[in-house]
């Protein structure tokens, strides 16, 4: 009897004690990509900035391997994720209920934190397909991207453009971008197709065991998606960065963008872009597509929805916005 009045005691000085820590500490996530990507070393790097201080803020940053970008922008409005990385273009869609946002409508409570580093359209191709070209697509087995993922929502809209559909390919796989240069290697496909910073793992790994080679996406109907749409640039992938591409490949492309929601209390995002621009130097050198990054661009590149109220404060703070 008295030893059961004990453990029940003790039980709940347990589950008091649990309680008043739950209360101080306040967990957030950030949604990233495939973990060979870069949106995956940009959610962890700002983790671990975040995290550094957390006795300070009780803030936990966690960022987990998700779908891409079109996924962030969907869990972020859900509720399920806080903050998310996306591209330009998807975080216009997103913002205006175009593309795959049509179904959803404008996302009015969608808020730009801060541009990260430019992602480049990138196709790569097994040597022995003989591909050479975008076009040179046609009759080979591709991998369109995984839905939910950016590089597949651009990909879409790129073949919109030209007019083409899944039934131009002899196969239109949908594999993850981890999963895509693997794939390639096995023979399974000819051509990958990854929206991406460089240089990234993912492209190192196709470059390096397979003989992969980085193939240029023009034409007509890039040049008018670039005249059109302010999320969209010309872009190139320089050479050398990967073994077996020596020279400068050109493509289109966009910028990552760090975004979350009205529903994401301010201090929680004052704490995050302190965290980072405090640290700049420091996050600058957690992946070497971050190596260019100035803090004057990365408050306007490719983004379209208002700043979060939370990073206007800082950013006031700084100066660098009136
Ligand atoms: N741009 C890709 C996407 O939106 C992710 C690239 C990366 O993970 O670095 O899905």
């Amino acid at each position: 009897m008295k030893r059961s009045a004990i453990a029940a005691l003790s039980a709940i000085l347990l589950l008091s004690l649990s309680g008043a820590n739950a209360a101080e500490e306040k967990y957030v996530t950030i949604g990233t990509g495939g973990q060979t990507g870069v949106y995956y070393v940009v959610g962890q790097s700002i983790c671990k900035l975040v995290n550094r201080e957390q006795s300070k803020h009780g803030i936990k940053c966690t960022a987990p391997s998700t779908g891409g970008s079109v996924a962030n922008l969907n869990a972020i409005r859900a509720g399920e994720q806080d903050m998310g990385v996306a591209q330009s273009d998807q975080q216009y869609k997103a913002l205006k209920g175009e593309g795959d946002f049509e179904a959803a409508g404008p996302f009015k409570e969608l808020r730009a934190v801060f541009a990260v580093h430019p992602e480049s359209f990138t196709v790569v191709a097994r040597k022995d397909s003989g591909i050479k070209t975008f076009d040179d697509l046609k009759g080979k087995r591709v991998n369109i991207g995984n839905p939910g993922s950016g590089q597949r929502a651009t990909m879409d809209a790129l073949m919109k453009e030209k007019g083409w559909d899944t039934s131009v390919f002899q196969l239109a796989s949908e594999l993850k971008a981890a999963e895509q240069a693997q794939a390639l290697c096995d023979n399974k496909i000819d051509a990958m197709v990854y929206v991406v910073g460089h240089p990234n793992g993912s492209i190192q790994e196709a470059a390096s065991s397979c003989d992969a080679i980085i193939v240029p996406v023009t034409g007509p109907e890039v040049d008018k998606l670039v005249q059109a749409y302010p999320y969209y640039a010309v872009s190139i992938i320089p050479g050398k960065m990967y073994p077996g591409s020596d020279e400068d490949v050109k493509t289109f492309g966009v910028t990552a963008t760090f975004v979350s929601s009205t529903k994401t209390p301010d201090d929680t995002i004052y704490v995050v872009v302190k965290a980072v621009f405090d640290n700049f130097d420091r996050f600058k050198k957690l992946h070497p597509a971050f190596a260019n990054l100035q803090p004057a661009n990365m408050l306007k590149d490719g983004l379209s929805a208002p700043l979060h109220d939370g990073a206007v404060k800082y950013y006031k703070e700084k100066g660098w916005l009136k």
